[in-house]
């Protein structure tokens, strides 16, 4: 099997951090299909990217022609039956094991025998994604962070089946875009969100106990422990939707209660409250903006 360098990327879904993935992969020189569910999430994607270019440009980290290029090496569509010609996919669709094994069985069939089948997710099991493919050597956790074009940190995560050419190549080919490697194995949480999801949902808990306000949560781990920004207010960036399937998919592999999501977590993803995107989480957002 090839051990060719990357230039063809696939990124099935374009949000909060599909459409990151996809800004780097084509601002570092590479064809960047991207992928999203229909055009309305396409436009809203392509709008993300669009504004994200300009920022950089407008802040002097890209110059007028790189951000042109970009532009021209991003292809938006809603068929990822046009991704016949990628040397590797990473899908960054919902947190959702099923979702995730049903655009497997599709990307197996679309692809190159050569190219490399990779996921976003941030705590799934990646074997079982892996073995609805006839190449679980070429599949493997790509997990970045978010925001993906400012974060330094990619962790790969190889499965049992993941072999060391592949391994190799996804490392190549995230040093191309200038991030740091760690490379952990495939048991929920990988190696960061094993560490973090417990600290994120005890401070919840911390909170709808009544023991501490929202402000004074997130100013402690701040001011007292360094943090860029407190866990609350953390969770409102990662999406408390996702934050949830990650807790559920890490209460589902070790059944431990540290990782069982709290009761007000549910509440404000069924109440719509899923942070920065919607507007509302633990704080208020406009455009992005924190409000209070
Ligand atoms: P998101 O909800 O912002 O975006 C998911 C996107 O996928 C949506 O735009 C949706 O329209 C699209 N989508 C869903 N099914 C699709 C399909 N079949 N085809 C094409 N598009 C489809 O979620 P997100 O925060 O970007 O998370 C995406 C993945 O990245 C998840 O696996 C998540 O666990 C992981 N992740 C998230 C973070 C974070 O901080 N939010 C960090 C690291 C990893």
């Amino acid at each position: 099997m090839t051990s060719a360098p990357v230039s063809r990327v696939g990124v099935v879904g374009a949000g909060l951090m599909g459409s990151g993935i996809a800004e780097i992969c084509a601002r570092q020189g590479l064809v960047t299909r991207v992928c999203e569910q229909d055009e309305a999430a396409l436009h809203e994607a392509r709008r993300r990217v669009e504004r994200s270019l300009e920022r950089g440009h407008s802040t002097g980290k890209l110059s007028a022609d790189e951000q042109e290029g970009a532009l021209e090496r991003l292809l938006f569509t809603t068929d990822v039956e046009t991704f016949g010609d990628c040397d590797l996919v990473i899908e960054a669709i919902v947190e959702r094991l099923a979702d995730k094994i049903a655009l497997f069985e599709q990307l197996d069939r679309i692809t190159p025998e050569s190219a490399i089948l990779a996921t976003n997710s941030s705590s799934l099991p990646i074997i079982e994604m892996a073995r609805v493919t006839q190449r679980p050597d070429r599949v493997l956790g790509t997990h970045f962070f978010n925001p993906a074009p400012v974060m330094k940190l990619l962790e790969l995560v190889r499965t049992i089946a993941t072999s060391d050419q592949t391994l190799e190549r996804a490392r190549a080919f995230g040093e191309s875009l200038g991030k740091h490697i760690i490379v952990a194995q495939d048991r929920g949480g990988y190696i960061v969100n094993l560490l973090l999801i417990p600290f994120l949902t005890h401070a919840v808990r911390v909170y709808e106990s009544g023991f501490a306000t929202r402000d004074d949560i997130d100013e402690g781990m701040k001011l007292g422990c360094g943090h860029p920004m407190g866990p609350l207010q953390l969770l409102d960036y990662i999406g408390l939707d996702t934050a949830l399937f990650v807790c559920e998919a890490l209460y589902s592999e070790y059944a431990n209660a540290d990782y069982a999501p709290p009761p007000l977590l549910r509440r404000m993803v069924a109440a719509g409250r899923l942070g920065t995107k919607s507007g509302r989480g633990f704080y208020e957002y406009e455009g992005g903006k924190l409000l209070r």
